[in-house]
């Protein structure tokens, strides 16, 4: 694949404590740097605002007020940015801030805008970073997750290739948090019959789409003939294993 998106979930880019885990950017930073090498295009989808905002005040109080969440996303985007600016400087490669809505893809000036600036940034070998814009977002007419986010994206830069990197190894028969016996699922051709043959638990504590989000995502963007695949980000290298093959995590064709 040439063009590729890359969706980092918050339980990847956060510490248990919601600090944001350094050792993974650095990690992902180089695993990007690699892509761009081999003549490869990349654009992060990146969640962790809120968790980074709760970590940055310390305190947890007025949590499921809607303002206070998108106050929190307001702060905590600032230091994910920082975050992912310093270090992927260390790689020599340079990060933009693209923040998004759901009317921004309903829009067809606004979508024609959103392109050219994706293509201007990655001429420059600039790496986009996607988020939701949650100032301009009230909870309700969110796009909801950045599991969405990322298919929208990839399906509007007409990517190769959707990675989401998540916290577990791919998508299982059952939460494999739940139960030690679930199997790992490689390979999904049919959405529909997935769905019926598994059962899906709760999410990890900062994620906030899940399985279902992610499933949607997938149909999205193979709707468009586009791959997605979903694996753990936590896995040293796991871009290049995926390519190689020697990781599998779950591909949708
Ligand atoms: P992210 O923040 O990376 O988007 P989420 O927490 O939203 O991740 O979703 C991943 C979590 O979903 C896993 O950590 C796992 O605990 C849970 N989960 C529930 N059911 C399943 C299943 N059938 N297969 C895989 N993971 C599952």
């Amino acid at each position: 694949s040439k063009k590729i998106v890359i969706k980092i979930g918050s339980s990847t880019i956060t510490s248990k404590d919601g600090v944001i885990n350094k050792k993974f950017l650095d990690s992902l930073a180089s695993q990007v740097k690699s892509l761009i090498d081999k003549g490869k295009q990349v654009v992060i989808v990146s969640s962790g605002a809120r968790i980074a905002g709760v970590s940055t005040l310390c305190r947890w109080s007025r949590k499921e007020d809607v303002n206070y969440k998108q106050a929190l996303c307001a702060i905590g985007q600032v230091e994910l940015m920082d975050s992912y600016r310093i270090i992927f400087n260390k790689y020599n490669v340079h990060v933009a801030q693209i923040l998004l809505t759901r009317e921004d893809f309903n829009d067809s000036s606004r979508t024609l805008n959103i392109r050219n600036t994706l293509f201007t940034l990655l001429d420059e070998n600039v790496i986009p970073i996607v988020n939701e814009n949650d100032t301009v977002c009230v909870e309700e007419i969110k796009i909801g997750d950045n599991d969405m986010l990322a298919a929208q994206t990839t399906v509007l830069w007409n990517a190769d290739l959707l990675i989401i990197l998540s916290d577990i190894n791919g998508i299982y028969d059952k939460s494999p948090v739940e139960h030690k016996d679930a199997k790992l699922i490689e390979l999904v051709d049919n959405i529909d019959e997935l769905e019926k043959n598994i059962s899906i638990g709760r999410s990890s504590s900062f994620g906030t789409g899940g399985i279902s989000t992610k499933l949607k995502a997938a149909r999205l963007v193979n709707k468009f003939d586009i791959n997605m695949i979903v694996a753990n980000g936590k896995k040293d290298n796991i871009i290049e294993k995926l390519e190689s093959g020697e990781e599998k995590g779950t591909v949708f064709i």
